[in-house]
């Protein structure tokens, strides 16, 4: 791949977090010019994902002050460079977790480059000319246009946010698994937040029969009535977990916080499969006996490719599927960060970084 040294002249207005207080100030920083295969975005909305919360406060022990966090983001192309052909002046776009991969590898050459050796993120990545990432919390992007999709006409650009990161990483284990235009299964969702109540509405656009797995009862009847679920068991319920023994074919957990895998795994069937997505700092407890007894599988699932972040925003497209959201200001960053800390939120707080709602 040809190294560029572009310039990095463009003033942008954001917002980052210092240090591991991950308290959000506002923060200038300079992007680089449009390239020839770059797009330039203005920044509408972006999705807050608790990985934000984990980058901002240092959880994963890999954060690079200062960080601008926000990889959920959905915009307006202002500008395209010369090599660009697929986007133009004008269009609905959406950027998610990457800005750069080698290109070369065999997942790049596979479009899996989100498993790519050197894939780089929209924030706290080192971009190919060296300079770190910056990511929507701000109101400028400039973006690769090989890591940009289309969002469809019919989907608000504020719901249609969070599926740049929460959607495509739920859909790619359902698609991964089978569980597009299959037989009706059992599925379960641990943990309803921005994740899980996407994984909600995914499987039952796939005809499936879906039970949340939750710590909180006071989320029952919504996800009932509003998401669509069929079940619902409070997991510091023993009669509840105990009464769904073996009745599960797939699990998708989304949980952000650490917790023990063994009870979850007993919900599921023989030869049943158990995908994490939720990524707690500390190793979870994974006790042998569930496993063996039942010949069940346990994998992991890091967001999608682009070529499957377009496949799924053009399903959302098609079956209306789109977030529930909280629109926000971005002065507002800071009280949804202690919010989503305190499990309060149904279910993503959206930036409204160009103060379009306040317009309406
Ligand atoms: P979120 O909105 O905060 O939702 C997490 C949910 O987990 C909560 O709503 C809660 O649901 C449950 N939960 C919280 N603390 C818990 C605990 N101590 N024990 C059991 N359940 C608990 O977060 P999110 O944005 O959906 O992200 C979830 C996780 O996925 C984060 O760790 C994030 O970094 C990770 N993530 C991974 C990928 C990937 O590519 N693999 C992509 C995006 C995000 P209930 O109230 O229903 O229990
Ligand atoms: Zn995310």
């Amino acid at each position: 791949m040809a190294k560029t040294t572009p310039k990095h002249t463009q003033v942008v207005s954001g917002w980052a977090a210092l240090d591991s207080s991950g308290k959000i100030t506002p923060y200038t920083f300079n992007r680089r010019e449009n390239g020839v295969n770059d797009v330039t975005i203005k920044i509408l909305y972006c999705g807050i994902c608790h990985t934000d919360l984990h980058y901002a406060k240092n959880d994963w022990g890999i954060t690079m002050y200062p960080v601008v966090p926000g990889h959920e983001i959905t915009g307006i192309v202002v500008q395209v460079g010369s090599n660009v052909s697929h986007f133009k002046t004008g269009d609905k776009v959406g950027v998610g977790c990457m800005s750069a991969s080698c290109l070369q590898c065999e997942s790049c050459k596979t479009s899996e480059e989100n498993y790519c050796d050197k894939v780089q993120f929209t924030y706290n990545g080192v971009f190919w000319d060296g300079s770190i990432t910056y990511g929507g919390y701000s109101n400028m992007l400039v973006a690769d246009y090989r890591f940009v999709v289309a969002i469809p006409n019919n989907l608000p650009m504020d719901r249609a946010a969070p599926l740049l990161c929460a959607g495509v990483t739920v859909f790619c284990p359902m698609k991964d698994n089978n569980l597009i235009g299959s037989q009706r299964q059992n599925i379960g969702v641990i943990g309803l937040g921005g994740l899980g109540h996407l994984a909600i509405k995914f499987a039952k656009a796939f005809g499936h029969h879906v039970t949340v797995i939750s710590t909180s009862l006071s989320k029952e009847k919504e996800a009932k009535t509003k998401l669509g679920a069929d079940d619902f068991i409070v997991s510091s319920n023993p009669q509840q977990m105990k009464s769904r023994h073996r009745s599960l074919d797939f699990i998708l957990d989304t949980v952000s916080a650490n917790h023990s895998l063994g009870p979850y795994l007993e919900l599921l069937k023989i030869k049943g499969t158990f995908v994490i997505v939720g990524a707690p700092d500390k190793p979870m407890d994974l006790p042998s006996f569930p496993l063996i007894f039942g010949k069940r599988t346990v994998k992991g699932s890091m967001i999608g490719s682009i070529k499957e972040t377009q496949e799924m925003m053009d399903i959302c497209g098609k079956f209306n599927i789109m977030c529930d959201i909280e629109i926000i200001t971005p002065h507002q960053i800071n009280e949804a960060y202690e919010r989503i800390e305190k499990n309060d939120i149904k279910y993503r707080f959206v930036i409204d970084i160009a103060g379009q709602s306040s317009k309406l």
